[in-house]
């Protein structure tokens, strides 16, 4: 009997049927062996009786004699053979007992172990205390059951993503491109309309090359970006990204983040592999330790499971399903009040515009040919309240006069339309627990301060080594070695990601206003030295804009700026007060950047190559 693969992660109901159709025809098999030796034990009986009774046409088997005399048969049987007959009734009659007991103890133990198999595949719910409970039993359609008629000619996944936006959608194209069956499950399929992810930075625009997916910034009014341009105290400073030695198209890119989306899912779903279905992820599927797929509500409410080797967690910032596969420990240092400014023109056109306000600073960029975003930084976990209208007075009396008086008339004019969105600035390292079967991405894994723009270069980053590592991988089933494999996903993308999130961390500080002397002075020699331009600024700005994130020359950056802003206060004539807070500011300095490369980690960022897993390459032929 053929039996179907075998699908390691899960058997499927026809494997089972064939596995269970398998021992009942063991059973019966045995069965009918030990009939046939019955049935000859019964004809021997018989041809005995017939024998005795002196019946013709007796065939006997060759043990048995027979001969006739004067028109009567008689059976001649010695003693001997007498007593050998009786031994082999006895050995027929053990072996049916000794194998019908053996086989149906193999289909016992079979059926056990499918049941257990079965009953292991639980759903696990969380609930309100952020715990998880079982719940049903596993689909019997899927990704291991081939015979389940396929979906639209999808058939079974070999990767499920959750959540289609910046990382999803794009790791969805991705994988399949390269051949994967994707089913991707994102809660919300229409256009987003939120303040997040409207500004690519260069670096990523370049890793969005690498993905095949930079058409997906055209056709949506998308504006190129050339740098930044900083205001402090009535002073300002244009920045421009070190772009000389790329291609004349690759700039930042910024744009309403629902388009950019919907372009990046178009594009995935126009592959005949990939699946984009509209659905909330409640779970994950967990059998001993291994994630084997999701539970999931459609949108028409019907709750299901999906199956596959690898699942991608990609749910965002405020990701439900992180808690199994990471140790989250999130920060939320402020928020980002947004506007969306009609009708006026930046000082800089394309230019990203950083104004060093107080309490903290406010950014303006275009994100159409119409619209300028204003995102205002409020420090602190509580926000004013936008019902009872101390949003909008906190807005004109506090912010309003920091901002660039061409900008002023649009801002005050957004406040009164009222239309006022908010969102927490969070920030968490990324801290995972390998886990078999699944993976996280995007914010649900990584979070920095969204000051610099960042974290859509991070994911982008992090899928092209994503997808670079399961290239060579044909096989994804055996859930162990794929954990093992993707281990090392965690450590090539430290120095990049690690660079991009404590730049973040450490400018946010650096730029937010503090009635220390210390940290007022690091402030001030921040724009100064970034001022001097060329050299000075272009190795901050490379960093900033992901074109060159490494964490060395991030900390030589950093000091070069404390050292700088040290020898301000020092020349031409160094007091004992100005050598007292030249100090302090050295103190600061370390103070602000050391405690996040501690939180990102320190071997894994400077030293990845110490770290056995960043060698581990992948095998061809698995
Ligand atoms: C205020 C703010 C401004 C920012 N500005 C920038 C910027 O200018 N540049 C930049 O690079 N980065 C910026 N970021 C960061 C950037 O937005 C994120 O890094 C990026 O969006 C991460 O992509 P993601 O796919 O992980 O999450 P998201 O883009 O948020 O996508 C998550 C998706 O998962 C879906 N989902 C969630 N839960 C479920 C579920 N249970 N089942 C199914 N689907 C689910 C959601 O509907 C959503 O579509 C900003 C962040 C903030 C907070």
């Amino acid at each position: 009997m053929e039996l179907p693969p075998y699908n390691l992660s899960k058997p499927s109901r026809a494997y089972r049927n064939h596995l269970i159709s398998f021992s009942i025809n063991c059973l019966h098999l045995t069965a009918t062996r030990h009939d046939e030796t019955r049935h000859q034990a019964s004809r021997l009986a018989l041809l005995r009786g017939r024998a005795r009774r002196g019946e013709r046409q007796i065939s006997l088997p060759s043990s048995l004699s027979l001969s006739s005399s004067s028109g009567s048969r008689r059976l001649i049987r010695s003693k001997k053979e007498k007593e050998k007959e009786k031994e082999m009734e006895m050995l027929v009659i053990d072996h049916y007992i000794v194998g019908t007991f053996l086989a149906s103890l193999l289909g016992v133990v079979l059926l056990y172990v499918l049941r257990r198999r079965n009953g292991d595949v639980r759903a696990k719910f969380p609930r309100e205390d952020g715990d998880y409970v079982a719940t049903s039993d596993a689909s019997p359609c899927d990704s291991g059951n081939h015979d389940c008629p396929p979906e639209n000619g999808f058939g079974a996944a070999d990767v499920i993503i959750v959540g289609a936006g910046v990382a999803g959608a794009a790791l969805a194209h991705t994988l399949g491109k390269d051949g994967r069956r994707v089913h991707v499950i994102e809660r919300d399929l229409t256009e987003p309309d939120r303040i997040v992810g409207e500004l690519l930075q260069p670096g990523g625009y370049l890793k969005l090359i690498e993905l095949g997916l930079e058409d997906c910034v055209e056709e949506i009014d998308a504006q190129r970006v050339l740098g930044y341009a900083m205001f402090i105290d009535g002073k300002n400073t244009r920045l421009l990204y070190p772009l000389g030695k790329f291609h004349s198209d690759v700039a930042g890119r910024s744009f309403h983040n629902g388009r950019f989306i919907q372009r990046m899912r178009g594009k995935a779903a126009t592959l005949p592999n990939v699946r984009l279905e509209q659905g909330t992820v409640t779970s994950l599927i967990e059998e001993n330790g291994t994630i084997k797929g999701v539970h999931y509500k459609t949108k028409a409410g019907q709750e299901l499971e999906a199956f596959a080797p690898l699942t991608i967690v990609c749910d965002g910032c405020f990701s439900n399903l992180r808690r199994s596969l990471c140790k989250p420990k999130v920060d939320v240092p402020s928020h980002f009040v947004g506007l969306a400014l009609e009708n006026c023109e930046l000082p800089f056109a394309n230019y990203g515009h950083v104004i060093l306000a107080n309490p903290s600073p406010i950014l303006f960029y275009p994100i159409s040919s119409t619209e300028v975003r204003c995102l205002v930084d409020v420090p602190g976990q509580k926000l004013p309240s936008i019902a009872n209208g101390e949003m909008a007075k906190y807005l004109k009396s506090v912010v309003a006069p920091q901002i660039p008086p061409q900008l002023h008339d649009a801002f005050i004019a957004e406040i009164e339309k009222g239309n006022i969105r908010t969102m927490p600035n969070r920030s968490m390292p990324a801290d995972p627990q390998p886990t078999p079967g699944a993976l996280l991405l995007g914010d649900a894994f990584n979070m920095r301060h969204p000051i610099t723009g960042g974290g859509m270069t991070v994911a982008l980053s992090d899928i092209v080594i994503l997808r670079d590592l399961l290239k060579p991988l044909h096989n994804l089933h055996d859930a162990t070695a794929l954990c093992r494999h993707l281990e090392s996903f965690y450590t090539l993308r430290k120095p990049t990601a690690s660079t991009i999130n404590t730049l973040a961390g450490a400018l946010y500080k650096v730029f937010c206003a503090s009635p220390d002397e210390a940290r007022k002075e690091m402030r001030e020699a921040c724009f100064d030295y970034l001022s001097l331009g060329e050299v000075f600024s272009n190795g901050p700005i490379a960093l900033l804009s992901g074109l060159n994130p490494r964490p060395l020359s991030l900390v030589l950056n950093f000091f070069a700026v404390a050292i700088y802003g040290v020898g301000r206060l020092l020349l031409p004539v160094p007091s004992p007060k100005r050598l007292w807070i030249g100090a302090r500011l050295i103190l600061a300095a370390s103070g602000i950047i050391f405690p996040i490369v501690r939180a990102e980690g320190v071997r894994q960022m400077f030293f990845p190559r110490t770290i056995p897993s960043f060698y581990r390459a992948p095998s061809s032929d698995n």
